[in-house]
């Protein structure tokens, strides 16, 4: 039995069942991981169909778990590195299959490089097929160590051909080109975002990235590890601000083809961040520094002038509320099944 929280047009039929119309059938690559989970709920819950592809590489079956058995959601495990057949029609596809965290996309790096550009190929040629407007979720890390700071979308960054980061960079920036050189042959309708640091609910405990480890550190009483000094910046996106780009960049007509960043200008250095999940966590952890990861970008901090102009968007969940709802899925993930002892103040 389906429910019936979802918009869209019902209507009754003559046998009185009750009829659903989607407004559009939708392909969401990645959509079984964080931040594909969350835009495959929002794309049914706006009364699309969504077909999820995801080879489970860092994505999991318990996020997408609640929207099985849900009108209009469909999961294939397929990975995107080969061709993807479909009968029927497609109206939009979103390009967000990737590992996205630095230990995940470094432990294959040669896979990370083929999803990149294979995949983007096989999905770009589904586009062309389909007649689809296709999305890539692409990213900060295209500027690389940036020279210029803040990152406007004309900056061509400065990126390490070579080194532990190169498959992610450099698999991305390929991907970008073959959006651009896809549309510019086949007249395919594309976009391109790119996605600063973005963190929330339904990030794998052992995801590696900082947000998820401070906070998985902290409620467990562990130490915080913070690379090299911690005086690198990053800027912090919650999740829900981000998928809402996403959307309003896919609504964009033909002419907005070029790199639109997607990111959160509040830059706070990851000593900044460790303190504050501290003290939100009401944790005792000591700080343990371990050494800078190789390549490691100094700062970071999106210009965004460019999607509020073209998309009206702007963040609006400040780094505080965000990490509030945060804490309280880990807390939930990381005691599910132990008892929980109240204790007066
Ligand atoms: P994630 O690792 O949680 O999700 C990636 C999903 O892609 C997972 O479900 C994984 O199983 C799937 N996947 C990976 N390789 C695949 C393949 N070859 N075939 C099919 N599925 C595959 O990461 P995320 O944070 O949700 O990131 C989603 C996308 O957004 C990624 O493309 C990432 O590069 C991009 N992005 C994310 C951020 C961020 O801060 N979250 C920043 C910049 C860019
Ligand atoms: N970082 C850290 N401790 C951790 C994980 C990451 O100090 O446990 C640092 C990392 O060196 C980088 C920043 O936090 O400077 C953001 O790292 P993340 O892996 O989240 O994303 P990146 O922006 O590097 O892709």
């Amino acid at each position: 039995m389906h429910n019936l929280k979802h918009s869209g047009a019902y209507s009754r039929l003559e046998n009185g069942k009750v009829r659903r119309k989607f407004s559009k059938t939708i392909l969401v690559a990645g959509g079984a991981g964080f931040v594909g989970t969350h835009l495959c709920k929002r794309l049914l819950d706006a009364g699309n169909k969504v077909i999820c592809v995801d080879s489970l590489m860092t994505g999991r079956q318990s996020n997408i778990q609640p929207l099985i058995g849900e009108a209009g959601f469909s999961f294939i495990l397929h990975d995107i590195i080969r061709p993807l057949k479909f009968s029927r029609p497609i109206d939009e596809i979103y390009n967000l299959a990737c590992p996205a965290s630095p230990p995940h996309y470094q432990a294959d790096p040669v896979h990370t490089m083929q999803t990149c550009i294979l995949g983007s190929i096989n999905l770009l040629r589904l586009a062309r097929k389909k007649g689809a407007k296709i999305l890539l979720a692409s990213t900060s890390e295209v500027y690389g160590d940036p020279k210029v700071h803040p990152q406007p979308e004309n900056y061509w960054g400065n990126v390490n051909t070579v080194g532990p980061r190169s498959c992610y960079d450099e698999g991305k920036r390929c991907a970008e080109t073959l959006f651009h050189d896809y549309a510019a042959r086949d007249g395919i309708e594309v976009k391109i975002a790119r996605i600063f640091n973005t963190y929330g609910p339904l990030m794998r405990p052992d995801d590696g990235r900082v947000v998820s480890n401070f906070i998985c550190q902290a409620l467990q009483g562990l130490p915080l590890t913070v690379y090299g000094e911690g005086q690198q910046t990053r800027s912090f996106c919650y999740v829900d601000d981000l998928v809402s780009g996403l959307v309003a960049l896919m609504a964009t007509g033909k002419e907005v083809c070029d790199p639109v960043n997607l990111g959160n200008p509040g830059e706070f250095t990851v000593m900044e961040l460790a303190f504050l999940v501290k003290e939100m966590t009401s944790s005792k952890s000591r700080i343990e520094h371990l050494p800078l990861p190789k390549d490691d970008p100094v700062v970071r901090r999106p210009l965004i002038s460019r999607a509020n102009r073209l998309l009206g968007w702007q963040p609006t969940i400040p780094l505080r509320e965000g990490l509030e709802k945060t804490i309280a899925y880990f807390a939930a993930e990381i005691f599910a099944n132990e008892p929980i002892v109240e204790v007066a103040e």
